[in-house]
């Protein structure tokens, strides 16, 4: 499924040559590479502010926290996801409201969200809508600002799974009010650690977030909000600084990656239409207005289940991200939302498959692969 050590190879010395420096250094917490990497990164999201934090979890949270998105206040997400999407909404003690995706894309559906927004009780505050920029690639960002002019919200990103993914151009990062990213070793942009980054335009969220990293010190030992200790590690920053090098051309190569899988599915007669599978595969759906990053590569597959275990058997590795949706969750009952109440992340949830992504997969494995999918689909 990942080979990190083929990624690592290659630009070892480096890393180890920037690890060391940050040892020879002794400044572990925020040091210079944290505010390098902080410049850097926001650099290439072509937004003014980076900020480092502890996970993409925190990078959420910080979010929200920055914006001061409070008790009594409720925001719009999509329950096909990570945890901590909906976990961090809880965690500023607001209220976490659904919508359902698009059975396309996988990614957040505006329609849905307008209904979800039109439906609401009138009690409820809306303050923001959460869309995640799921397997890299970024949610309909042109119909996301327009509901946020039109309910007058914040627009905020997970785009943990997206750095260096666009939108009509612009980069995941620079498109809402604020986004966070993860740096999780499994993404595409990992450090060696747990590590996130909170990006923002707006020069108030920004300075509010860095002392909120900072138990809410401007000054040392004088507290000016209740805040947490989530700072970036400087060693994750070395090497995260290390890997800005690389992004760009590690991204293209999923690209041609995801076009090598394409190109073999249908070679094989394999490929369907969708946006649900029949007798052979949906690949993934690709919006043209944006640049597609392929953190992951997921298709939709009959008899799913049945399907990987098929693959284990041959030595192939697969992932479902993600078998259960958040609202089916057991910790989130009490969220109302039951068995029926978003249809097509409970379908994609049951048909979803990732296959083996990482930039230096080979022509013979993704060969392997899919000669091991038509085997099992004929
Ligand atoms: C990985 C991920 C997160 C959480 O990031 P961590 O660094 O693991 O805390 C949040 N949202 C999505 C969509 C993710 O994929």
């Amino acid at each position: 499924m990942l080979d990190f050590s083929r990624q690592y190879q290659p630009i070892r010395a480096e890393i180890i040559a920037a690890i060391e420096q940050v040892c020879d250094s002794q400044h572990f917490i925020l040091g210079e590479e944290v505010r390098r990497f902080e410049t850097a990164a926001a650099s290439l999201c072509d937004v003014a502010h980076g900020i480092g934090c502890a996970s993409g979890t925190d990078a959420l949270w910080l979010a929200m926290a920055a914006a001061a998105i409070d008790p009594g206040d409720a925001v719009l997400t999509t329950p096909f996801t990570f945890f901590s999407t909906v976990s961090s909404i809880l965690r500023v003690g607001a209220q976490p409201l659904l919508a359902d995706i698009d059975p396309r894309t996988y990614n957040l559906d505006p329609v849905s969200v307008a209904t979800a927004l039109q439906d609401r009780a009138k009690s409820t505050r809306v303050r923001a809508i959460l869309p995640v920029h799921l397997y890299g690639q970024c949610a309909d960002w042109d119909k996301f600002t327009q509901l946020k002019q039109k309910f007058d919200l914040l627009l905020i990103e997970d785009a943990a799974q997206a750095f260096g993914a666009k939108w009509n151009g612009r980069p995941a990062g620079s498109l809402g009010d604020l986004a966070a990213f993860s740096f999780y070793p499994t993404k595409n942009l990992s450090a060696y650690g747990d590590a996130g980054l909170l990006t923002t335009g707006n020069d108030r969220f920004a300075d509010r977030a860095r002392i909120l990293r900072v138990h809410g010190m401007r000054e040392r030992y004088f507290h000016e909000v209740v805040g947490w200790n989530s700072r970036l590690d400087t060693i994750q920053a070395a090497v995260l600084l290390v890997k800005l090098r690389y992004i760009e051309g590690w991204n293209r190569q999923r690209q041609e990656r995801a076009k090598v899988y394409a190109d073999l599915f249908s070679g094989q007669g394999l490929a369907e239409p969708g946006p649900y599978p029949d007798r052979g595969v949906v690949l993934p759906y690709v919006d043209p207005r944006g640049t597609h990053v392929f953190h992951q590569y997921v298709i939709r597959a009959p008899r799913r289940d049945a399907l990987r275990t098929f693959l284990v058997e041959r030595g192939i590795g697969s992932e479902i991200y993600y078998p259960m949706p958040l609202h089916l969750q057991q910790c989130f009952a009490g969220l109302g939302y039951a068995e029926g109440s978003f249809p097509e992340s409970e379908r994609a949830a049951k048909e979803v498959l990732a296959l083996p992504m990482f930039p230096e997969l080979t022509d013979e494995e993704q060969q392997r692969v899919v000669a091991a999918i038509a085997e099992f689909l004929s």
